[in-house]
């Protein structure tokens, strides 16, 4: 079959959130999800699997174990969209046609641009990155098989998903040396391009006590910039000025430069000058394709892209698309809700929550910039339940009517 009611591009985290909210409505047949990769990855938990909590294992599921009852799998890959005509070409070429399109592609990691990181990843142990299977997997042996000298752990220059996941493996490598007794010998650095810990104020300055009080070296507007893995040495640009910086890594865990996937970003209709999917921030719709809509790391929704985020933007995207096929007004507005549960030790967790503003929207009534064992468990053993059974599934919008509970109704 090849022609659809609802096509939805691709099978993450937004892709089924959506999927599972429309499987019903729509009925037998009248949805499609296009998704190549046969196992869908929690990424979230990958902290956790990189600093021995978790293991790779727990982190994925077939991704037809995922498929709600007739919705049909289009195992490919999106190549070309005609937005216009309403269809899309697959890598396999096939035409396919929708009525309403939902795209939520995520994020593309751009290893390549960092000179050197791949063949780093590659031949070099002590060289991981949390961002992709199977370096993820290098993590926690580099952190077990660490015995001095400089552990680094970079943030590059470009927008990229869960911005607090850079440095919550380096309060674990942190916790690990210091349980193994090898703190000491270990000298901690965090290169990041921002120039700050965390885009919010609140969070970001009890993120620098933290790192403070762990001894460790930090230097903003550092971006890295090649990796000599014969030589262990990590180069870094200074943003403001362009000087070179180069450290000798024992151990390196680096972030990749991301951006929105190639096959969107080159069809100048569908992006914005920024190059991310361009929507209406309140409603999620397309700005030039009313029967388009967009979630997720793919998209210029100016806040923090995170599984928590689509939480929100699911529910809105529902509703929004269910008046359009019912055809009434489109009501439902998007707050910018996202959420970081920073690591900051094994059983701590600092609970970032906050909106477009930059401005804190929290879930308790309580400061959840103090590091709290309460969140650390909610992180690891509550939210894998919670994204598993709830958002994949559609039954989880996000932590909005809980607030208002908790906050007596005088939240937002
Ligand atoms: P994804 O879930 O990445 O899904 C995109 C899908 O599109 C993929 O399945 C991909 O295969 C598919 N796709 C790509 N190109 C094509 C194509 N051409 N055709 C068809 N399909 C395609 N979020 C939190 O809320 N809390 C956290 O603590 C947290 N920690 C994180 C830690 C790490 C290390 C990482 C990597 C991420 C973390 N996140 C966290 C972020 C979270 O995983 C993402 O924000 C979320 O998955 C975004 O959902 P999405 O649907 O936009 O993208």
């Amino acid at each position: 079959k090849k022609d659809y009611k609802l096509v939805v591009i691709g099978g993450g985290t937004g892709g089924f959130a959506v999927t599972s909210k429309f499987a019903k409505k729509l009925g037998k047949g009248q949805i499609a999800v296009v998704e190549p990769n046969e196992e869908h990855y929690y990424q979230s938990m990958f902290t956790l699997v990189g600093g021995g909590l978790k293991t790779l294992e727990q982190a994925h599921r077939p991704t037809g174990s995922l498929l709600p009852d007739g919705v049909d799998w289009i195992k490919d890959s999106v190549a070309e969209f005609d937005a216009q005509n309403n269809f899309i070409v697959t890598q396999k070429g096939d035409k396919v046609r929708y009525d309403f399109l939902v795209i939520a592609m995520g994020i593309q990691l751009n290893y390549e641009k960092i000179k050197g990181a791949l063949d780093a990843l590659k031949h070099d142990p002590m060289v991981c990155s949390n961002y992709r299977p199977p370096f993820v997997s290098k993590t926690f042996e580099a952190i077990k098989n660490f015995k001095e000298g400089n552990a680094i752990f970079t943030l590059p220059n470009t927008p990229i998903k869960c911005a607090g996941a850079p440095q919550k493996i380096m309060y674990l490598a942190d916790y690990h040396f210091r349980a193994m007794g090898k703190r000491h010998n270990a000298n901690i650095y965090y290169r990041t391009s921002l120039p700050f810990m965390f885009t919010v104020k609140k969070y970001a300055d009890a993120l620098f006590e933290v790192a403070k009080n762990r001894g460790i070296d930090v230097a903003f507007r550092r971006c890295l910039i090649e990796v000599k893995h014969e030589s262990k040495e990590a180069i870094f640009e200074d943003l403001e000025n362009g000087n070179i910086e180069t450290l000798k890594y024992a151990m390196l865990h680096l972030v990749p430069p991301m951006s929105c996937p190639d096959v969107l970003t080159k069809h100048k209709d569908i992006v914005d000058e920024t190059g991310w999917v361009d929507v209406n921030k309140d409603t999620l719709q397309h700005k030039k394709y009313p029967n388009i809509f967009a979630l997720g790391d793919c998209t210029n929704l100016p806040t923090s892209k995170t599984a928590a985020a689509v939480s929100s933007q699911s529910r809105v995207l529902q509703r929004n698309l269910n008046a359009l096929l019912d055809g009434k007004p489109m009501k439902a507005v998007y707050d910018g809700y996202t959420s970081c549960p920073l690591i900051t030790t094994k059983g701590k967790v600092i609970m970032a929550e906050f909106g477009f503003d930059q401005e804190p929207l929290e879930t308790f009534p309580i400061n959840q910039a103090k590091e709290r064992r309460f969140m650390y468990h909610l992180k690891k053993d509550f939210m894998p339940h919670l994204y598993w059974k709830g958002l994949v599934k559609g039954h989880w919008n996000g932590p909005k009517y809980l607030r208002r509970i908790l906050h007596l109704g005088m939240s937002k």
